[in-house]
């Protein structure tokens, strides 16, 4: 459950309970002192030079990048896992969350004019551009449910109904699934890389084929056709930026309010996310975007500080409305350079080949004039071809890693493959030229 408290959208579960228990519901709470904040205080009396350390031991753990301003390149592989026509996404929607991607990585999104204009200082460029290498469709009857047991992991296995990673220390794997919860919604989820200090120990994947971000059907994009339906009336807002989210976990961030709170309420203003330059908060937003809530108030010498910040409900690291989210902090921005850099360079190894077993079924050259290749390295299934109108063209139990096939006499046009294994059905197109 830990992982699932530190990096899971949990909204279902601590709204349901606040619905019940309407009294414990505390939000906004202006006269919550810091209590960390005094504590540091009180240190820096008895010990001057303590806020320094404190500061420098922030600065080495953050591992700022040197190269501000230069993008930093990752390849992405979209797994599409459905079991019904409407998780599998078209790719319009997609590319769609590709682009809202891309435009709140580099800081492009046409809403960061509703950033208010006390934090304009620290809004942050993270300059970090998303490509897309690869969507993989896999359908299958397995379901991916959110249990006592933990994650619903076995998306990223196809021995289990799911889609195998894509080198995962040279790709950002997104799967894309329908997320089952018996306790509520449960929007998307990430492991943070291994090693980061302002994350427990432990937090990381439980193996590096499992690392990645998951993420429900209904989350992607704007242009999406599904809504999601909040279990208090009505649908969630959903705008593309759960993604945005479950990669910022991805990439080291915590949440803005430190989870200190806890689900089941409470505020905590001692638990911090490592980032100095995020308002101190004590509690997540729910799902609104309330400019009022200030859960935390700074001190200074065991005063209210006057220039204390409120809420940073714009910070796509809170739990405010999705069309309320439009930034990161400078040194979110930093910080996720500095684990691209450090604990996830890989993904800046654009030059990294992809190793044949991490193929599925590999189509090539697509498009085909006369002879295409299939690979496919789990012999033992079957490869089927059909033309636009449904019907059988080829079909051929897999022997050997690849199948070479002779188009030449076949017409012009796209053609849908389909590779069944056992445990999945992978579906791909090329084209006859
Ligand atoms: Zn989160």
């Amino acid at each position: 459950m830990k992982k699932l408290l530190l990096a899971a959208l949990v909204f279902g579960i601590v709204s349901s309970y606040f619905s019940q228990n309407p009294a414990n519901y505390v939000m906004g709470n202006t006269g919550v002192i810091n209590d960390a904040k005094f504590v540091e205080d009180v240190l820096e009396n008895q010990y001057p030079g303590f806020k320094q350390a404190v500061q420098n031991a922030f600065d080495n753990s953050h591992q700022f990048t040197t190269k501000s301003g230069q993008v930093h390149e990752v390849n992405v592989v979209v797994h599409v896992v459905y079991s019904s026509p409407e998780i599998n996404l078209p790719d319009s929607v997609i590319f769609n969350q590709m682009d809202i991607l891309n435009a709140d990585y580099n800081r492009q999104n046409a809403d960061s004019v509703n950033l208010r204009s006390i934090f304009e200082p620290i809004a942050g460029n993270p300059h970090i551009h998303f490509n897309l290498a690869s969507i993989e469709r896999v359908s299958t009857t397995s379901t991916f449910s959110l249990g006592f047991s933990g994650m619903p992991d076995n998306v990223k296995q196809s021995s289990q109904g799911g889609s195998d990673a894509w080198d995962t220390e040279h790709f950002l794997n997104i799967w894309i699934c329908k997320i089952e919860s018996s306790f509520g919604a449960l929007f998307g989820y990430a492991y943070p890389p291994a090693g980061l200090s302002n994350w427990p120990s432990g937090s990381e994947a439980p193996s590096p084929e499992l690392d990645g971000v998951v993420l429900d059907y209904r989350t992607i994009g704007s242009n999406n056709p599904n809504v999601y339906p909040n279990p208090n009336g009505g649908n969630f807002d959903l705008v593309g930026r759960t993604a945005v989210h479950e990669v910022g976990h991805y990439l080291g961030l915590r949440h803005i309010w430190g989870d200190g709170g806890g689900i089941f309420g409470g505020e905590s203003c001692g638990a911090d996310d490592g980032m100095n330059d995020t308002p101190n908060q004590g509690y997540q937003s729910e799902f609104d975007c309330n400019t009022s809530n200030n859960t935390c108030i700074d001190s200074v010498g065991g005063q209210p500080d006057p220039n204390d910040m409120p809420d940073l409900i714009e910070n796509h690291m809170d739990y405010s409305a999705e069309t309320c989210k439009n930034m990161f902090t400078l040194e979110q921005a930093m910080h996720m350079r500095g684990v691209l850099e450090n604990e996830r360079i890989g993904l800046l190894d654009n030059t990294a080949s992809v190793e044949k077993e991490e193929l599925e079924l590999g189509i090539f050259p697509n498009p085909s004039k006369d002879i295409v290749n299939l690979f496919a390295p789990n012999a033992g299934g079957i490869i089927s071809i059909y033309d636009n109108f449904g019907r059988l063209l080829f079909q051929t139990s897999v022997k050997s890693d690849i199948t070479r096939l002779d188009c030449s006499d076949w017409a012009k046009g796209m053609y849908h493959v389909t590779y069944t294994t056992s445990a999945s059905v992978i579906n791909k197109t090329f084209i006859k030229e």
